[in-house]
C-alpha cells in the first residue's frame, strides 16, 4: 500500500493549512494522529502531504477530523466575538426553500468527539455544560451508519468537504433539529387556520388538535365546502376504526362501490357522499398529497404545515 495523500494538515499552531499554501521549511502534522507529514510540492503533481502507511488514519478520517476542527474553531471565534455566528442553511419543511438561520446565541461551545451515552458525537453543541445538539460530519460513507441511530437529541449532518471549504456556512443535509418552517410558510399556515375556523363554524365540524390532519375541500358531488380529515391509517381504505376518540362526525364506516367493501371514509356533511381516498390523497394537488401521516406529534405538525402550504399553492383545482 502506498502512502496516504492528505490535502491539509495542521501547522505548529494548530491551524489547518492547505497543501498548496504550505511552506517547505515548516513542519506539518496529520489532523488525525498528529504524526509529522511530508509536504510534496512539485511542478507536475498537485500539492499534498504524504502520510506514512497507517493503521489509524484513512483519507476519510483525516477529512472528518479536519472538518470537526474547523467547526470547533469557528464556534470558538464566534464566542470570542471575532466572527459572526455560523449560519445554518436549512430547508423549509413546507416549501423546500433554503433559508439561512444563525446558530442560536445560547450555544456557548463546541466539543469534538464528545462521549454521550453510548454514542460518540462528532461535534456536540453545548450550553451551560449540557449537550444541546449534535453534528454528524458526513464524508460520503458515515451517514448510513448514523441513520438508524437515534441520539435522543436534535442533530444534523453536514458534508465534511463543504465544512473545510467554508466552515462558517453549514449546509444541513440530514436535518433532525427542531421542525423548521420559513416565515412565509408560517404566515400561510396562519391564513389556513383562519380559513379552517370559518369553515368549521359554518359546517359545525369540530377540529381536533392531534392525530387527525385536516384540510378544506369541496364535495365532488354537491360542491359544498367542508373539512376533510386524514389520519395514520387513512388513505388505504381501512376497515379499522380511527384510534382517537371522538371520531369527527364526518368520518364514517361506509360502503363504497368503488372499493367494493366498507371502510372508514370522509363523507360530505351536506349530501352524505363518500369522498374517496384517492380524491383526497392520490392526485397531485389533492389536500393530503405527500404527507407522512405517522402516528406521532412531530409528524402531525409537519403534515399540518405541508397541508397548509398545498392549500395555498396547489391552486383551487376543484
Ligand atoms: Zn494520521
Ligand atoms: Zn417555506
Ligand atoms: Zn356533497
Amino acid at each position: 500500500m502506498s502512502a496516504l495523500k492528505v490535502p491539509f494538515a495542521f501547522d505548529i499552531n494548530h491551524n489547518l493549512i492547505n497543501a498548496d499554501e504550505a511552506k517547505k521549511d515548516q513542519e506539518y502534522f496529520c489532523p488525525c494522529c498528529e504524526e509529522i507529514l511530508i509536504l510534496k510540492k512539485g511542478k507536475k503533481k498537485a500539492a499534498h502531504y504524504a502520510h506514512i502507511e497507517s493503521d489509524i488514519c484513512t483519507q476519510e478520517k483525516i477529512i472528518c477530523q479536519a472538518a470537526k476542527d474547523r467547526l470547533k474553531n469557528v464556534v470558538n471565534r464566534w464566542k470570542n466575538k471575532s466572527l459572526k455566528a455560523p449560519i445554518l442553511v436549512r430547508e423549509c419543511h413546507s416549501c423546500w426553500e433554503k433559508v439561512n438561520q444563525a446558530l442560536p446565541e445560547k450555544v456557548d461551545a463546541a466539543e469534538i468527539d464528545f462521549e454521550f451515552g453510548e454514542h460518540q458525537l462528532d461535534i456536540a453543541l453545548m450550553a451551560n455544560d449540557e449537550v444541546l445538539a449534535a453534528i454528524v460530519i458526513d464524508i460520503g460513507q458515515t451517514l448510513d451508519e448514523y441513520k438508524p441511530i437515534s441520539f435522543g437529541i436534535p442533530h444534523i449532518s453536514i458534508d465534511g468537504w463543504k465544512v473545510i471549504d467554508n466552515p462558517t456556512l453549514w449546509q444541513v443535509e440530514l436535518d433532525a433539529f427542531r421542525l423548521f418552517v420559513c416565515k412565509k410558510c408560517k404566515m400561510s399556515f396562519r391564513r389556513f387556520q383562519e380559513k379552517v375556523l370559518r369553515v368549521s363554524q359554518k359546517t359545525g365540524i369540530n377540529i381536533p388538535d392531534s392525530y387527525y390532519r385536516y384540510s378544506i375541500t369541496h364535495c365532488w358531488k354537491c360542491r359544498t365546502e367542508f373539512i376533510v380529515f386524514a389520519w395514520p391509517e387513512h388513505g388505504h381504505q381501512t376497515m379499522d376504526k380511527p384510534r382517537k376518540e371522538p371520531v369527527p362526525s364526518t368520518i364514517q364506516y361506509r360502503f363504497s362501490k368503488t372499493a367494493g367493501h366498507k371502510y372508514w371514509a370522509n363523507i360530505c356533511p351536506q349530501c352524505r357522499m363518500i369522498q374517496g381516498s384517492f380524491y383526497l390523497h392520490g392526485e397531485p394537488g389533492s389536500p393530503f398529497c405527500n404527507i407522512e401521516c405517522e402516528d406521532d406529534m412531530t409528524s402531525y405538525q409537519k403534515d399540518m404545515y405541508r397541508i397548509a402550504y398545498y392549500s395555498e399553492n396547489a391552486g383551487d383545482i376543484y
